[in-house]
């Protein structure tokens, strides 16, 4: 592996960095405004940057190069960098299109969506038009095994009926949230239990959806994505809503789950380089007991090693992206599960070290230090939590020395 950023990459760098520092950047209070006045609704503010930022072709970086015309034409190797960049700013992500969990449902409609699945939704979510949500957890059950979900998926006629609870459904508060991708049952006596789960598509619209609650992560409600309980209550929807087919449910959450993981673990880094730089500037800013902080050993060495363990997690995520370029998913499975681990874990304690220098105003609203440290420590649960990585990694590497 070249541990060089190709000049292409190095361009694509500059650009996504200097559109944050000068577009999003300054919009960022705006954006809270609008938020506040409407916290469910895109701020209309949000659809100016991304016009902009589509009119400079960043747009759509995610998608990697196999999916053809959908495609920015980007490895996942050659996205890395750029994600980080995004994710040093909580609003970016979306400006270019590359915002969870939408990125995560246009990779499974573009796998594994028909012709007609993937012009009446893929479409218009590569347009940016309508945002999307993925439903699989469930209050009631352990949904880090995936095989325990209960909502039932029951063929009737032409149609499915859906029943069944879910809740921190990420982007389901959102008015312009169209779709949602439901994981339940269609199979629950079959003796496989991987092939007891389906998934189908259902439009938000559609009678018996209903948004309960939103969810809050540390008292944030995450506006205007937001994280919703949602009922399905006798919902139906076409039998050609279902993606793939009866079965293959467990089989598309394994196919989205692995792009997914890796885009949050390359916006962690940027967040942790971000609470780096702060933390840097405020120790040659600040003064205590007659000195610069950056005097202090202790924050010497938070700094050093702090940049150590960022660039620790950043080579070993571009090791598992280079891999997903040249061996497939399936094949950088061990490393996406390392970097899952490893990266939620950096960021917290870089980002932990930042509020520690900052004092106060590092868990205040001033800073995005907390709001940072809220995003890290969700992921040491969603998208899988840290013991069941652990586990299949270790299971493998049992089985490897065996
Ligand atoms: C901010 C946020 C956003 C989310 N967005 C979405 C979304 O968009 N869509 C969606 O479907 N879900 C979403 N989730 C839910 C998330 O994916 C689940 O919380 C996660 O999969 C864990 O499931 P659970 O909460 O049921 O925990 P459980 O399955 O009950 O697990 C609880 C704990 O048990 C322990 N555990 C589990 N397995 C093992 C093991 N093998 N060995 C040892 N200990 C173990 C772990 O410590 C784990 O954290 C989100 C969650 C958060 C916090």
């Amino acid at each position: 592996m070249d541990f060089q950023y190709t000049d292409k990459m190095k361009d694509l760098v500059l650009q996504v960095r200097e559109f944050i520092n000068s577009e999003i950047r300054p919009a960022e209070a705006r954006f809270r405004e609008e938020l506040a006045a409407n916290p469910w609704e895109t701020p209309p503010v949000m659809d100016e940057l991304k016009a902009k930022a589509r009119e400079k072709g960043l747009w759509n970086l995610f998608l990697p190069k196999e999916y053809g015309d959908y495609s920015a034409g980007l490895s996942n190797l050659e996205y890395a960098p750029l994600a980080e960049e995004m994710g040093r700013s909580l609003i970016a992500s979306e400006v270019f299109n590359c915002a969870a969990p939408d990125t995560g449902n246009m990779e499974v409609l573009a796998k594994y969506g028909n012709e007609q699945q993937k012009k009446q939704w893929l479409e218009p979510l590569l347009e940016g038009k309508i945002r999307s949500a993925f439903a699989m957890t469930e209050p009631d059950v352990a949904s880090s095994d995936a095989t325990n979900i209960e909502t039932r998926i029951v063929r009737d006629g032409d149609d499915y009926v859906i029943n069944g609870r879910k809740f921190y459904i990420s982007g389901a508060m959102r008015k312009s949230c169209e779709i949602l991708i439901v994981m339940g049952k269609t199979d629950p006596d079959n003796p496989s239990r991987h092939v007891q789960q389906s998934q189908v598509l259902v439009p938000t619209n559609t009678p018996g959806v209903k948004i309960v609650r939103p969810m809050k992560v540390f008292g944030y409600d995450d506006a205007p994505e937001g994280h919703a309980e949602v009922i399905f209550d006798n919902v139906r929807v076409p039998k050609e809503n279902i993606i793939l087919g009866e079965g293959r449910g467990f089989e598309i959450a394994q196919g989205r789950l692995g792009p997914g993981r890796i885009h949050h673990c390359m916006r962690l880094i940027g967040a942790a380089q971000e609470a780096f730089e702060l933390m840097a500037r405020r120790v040659n800013e600040r003064e205590v007991f007659g000195q610069p902080m950056s005097k202090q050993g202790s924050v010497r060495e938070d700094l050093a090693r702090s940049w150590c363990e960022i660039e620790q997690a950043r080579l070993l995520t571009l090791k598992a992206a280079d891999m997903m370029d040249r061996e497939g998913n399936k094949v950088a499975k061990d490393l996406i599960a390392m970097i899952k681990v490893v990266a939620p874990n950096m960021a917290l304690n870089v980002i932990d070290r930042a509020i520690q220098v900052h004092g106060a105003v590092g868990v205040s609203q001033d800073t995005p230090l907390a709001h940072f440290f809220s995003y890290a420590r969700s992921l040491r649960l969603a998208d899988g939590p840290d013991q069941v990585h652990m586990m299949q990694l270790g299971r493998t590497l049992a089985k490897q020395f065996a």
